[in-house]
């Protein structure tokens, strides 16, 4: 007989120490595990990636099984701007002041080739990829991507997330990224 399997994700314990009743684990950790596991995403989508966008929230891929199907409008309740679509330089402006407005910590996927480089879009008009405007944390190829392909992103974010350092934002390194990027 074929085993069930529960409908629900049962997230991972993170390292640590465990004994009967007790388990230990550093501060870093469990930040990490509620962080990755409640991630805040503002969908800035401009053209058709957008649109597959909709089917990775829609019931068939439903994004929400990982913990994230509270979509942001606005960028001081987000913590994952997600940049699907061509972007025109004169909008380069807008998802600069997007980012900053985004409380941190933040992070940043660039779905779909429009996004990550200009795709088939080499022309004087559109940005050739938003890490010319807003540090990029992972960069989603495609165009468009599959669902599939978005969902395997956003995995890579809970990643980063559940293993970053809690003094990673406050690091020099950090800092000179943001200075690199003309963000106080
Ligand atoms: S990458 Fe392709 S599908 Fe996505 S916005 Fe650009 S042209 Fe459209």
């Amino acid at each position: 007989m074929s085993e069930i399997k529960p409908a629900y994700n049962v997230v991972e314990t993170p390292d640590g120490y465990s004994a009967p009743g007790l388990f230990a684990t550093s501060l870093d950790k469990v930040i990490g595990l509620a962080r990755k596991n409640s991630i805040w995403p503002l969908p800035f989508a401009t053209s058709c990636c957008g649109i597959e966008f909709m089917a990775t929230m829609g019931a068939h891929y439903d994004l929400g099984r990982f913990g994230a199907e509270r979509l942001s409008f606005s960028p001081r309740q987000a913590d994952l701007l997600m940049v699907m679509g061509t972007i025109a330089k004169k909008m380069a402006p807008i998802v600069h002041q997007v980012y900053e407005q985004m409380t941190e910590p933040k992070w940043v996927i660039a779905v779909g080739a429009c996004a990550a480089s200009g795709g088939i879009f080499d022309t004087y008009s559109v940005l050739q990829g938003i890490d010319r405007v807003v540090p990029v944390d992972v960069y989603v190829p495609g165009c468009p991507p599959r669902p599939e392909q978005i969902i395997e992103g956003f995995l890579k974010i809970q990643d980063l997330v559940g293993n970053e350092s809690l003094r990673r934002r406050y690091s020099p390194e950090y800092r000179e990224l943001l200075k690199k990027y003309r963000i106080a």
